[in-house]
């Protein structure tokens, strides 16, 4: 899941300027989940639109698989409240705002009402956390499925740097050390052989961007 957080009112407001008629664009998906551009968010920010001043001509979710491949559908739908509109805002990820963009035959300004932070997973407390960045190159298998490359500070790849105390991280107290944690892994699977193997420098040619997997 893409997590996203909203900007402020302040922040949008400054966006939309002199702009007075605005289409409102929301995510069915991970920006529901991340209460950033669901039904109720997008509702919100409508009502506080309103009470800035604002015309709001109509709004938009996008829903499965990803705002991604509904766009031009849903645009095509409300076609005639985009093209009375001054701008287009955007509760999405940065992926769903280009995608609007692409997918818009009417041309108005867009806005950005999100900002996208970190491909993440949802734990038992409700929190997103970052577990995955997509290098390109997964090292996963030789670390007990847990990620260095987000989860140890320094994107260590062959072993910790020595600089956990109490099984916490040096660069951030609070963090938990991922190779500690790498370590208590492979120990309970029985694979501790597994840190005894060298990687060689992490190439990272495999994550330029932009990148592209045609199927
Ligand atoms: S090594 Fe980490 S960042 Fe790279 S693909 Fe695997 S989980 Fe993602
Ligand atoms: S203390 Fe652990 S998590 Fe932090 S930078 Fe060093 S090896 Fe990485």
């Amino acid at each position: 899941m893409i997590i996203t957080k909203q900007k402020s009112l302040k922040e949008i407001i400054k966006y939309l300027g002199g702009e007075e008629r605005i289409f409102l664009v929301g995510c069915g998906e991970c920006s529901t989940t991340c209460k950033t551009g669901g039904e109720d968010e997008v509702r919100n920010m409508k009502e506080a639109l309103e009470r800035e001043g604002k015309v709001v001509t109509g709004y938009s979710i996008p829903t499965a698989p990803c705002i991604a491949a509904k766009v031009k559908l849903e645009f095509a739908k409300h076609r005639k409240e985009i093209e009375s509109s001054d701008a287009i805002l955007v509760f999405a990820c940065g992926l769903g705002i280009q995608s609007v963009k692409e997918n818009t035959r009417v041309k108005k300004p867009i806005h950005v009402g999100c900002d996208t932070l970190f491909m993440g997973a949802i734990d038992s407390g409700g929190s997103f956390l970052e577990r995955c960045s997509a290098c390109g190159d997964c090292v996963l298998e030789f670390t007990g499925s847990i990620c260095p490359i987000t989860r140890c500070a320094k994107g260590l790849i062959n072993g910790p740097c020595g600089g956990q105390n109490k099984g916490k991280c040096e660069v951030d107290k609070d963090m938990d050390c991922a190779w500690i944690l790498i370590y208590n892994e492979l120990k309970a699977q029985g694979r501790l052989h597994l840190l005894k193997e060298k990687h060689p420098p992490k190439d990272y040619s495999k994550s330029s961007k932009p990148r592209q997997l045609t199927l």
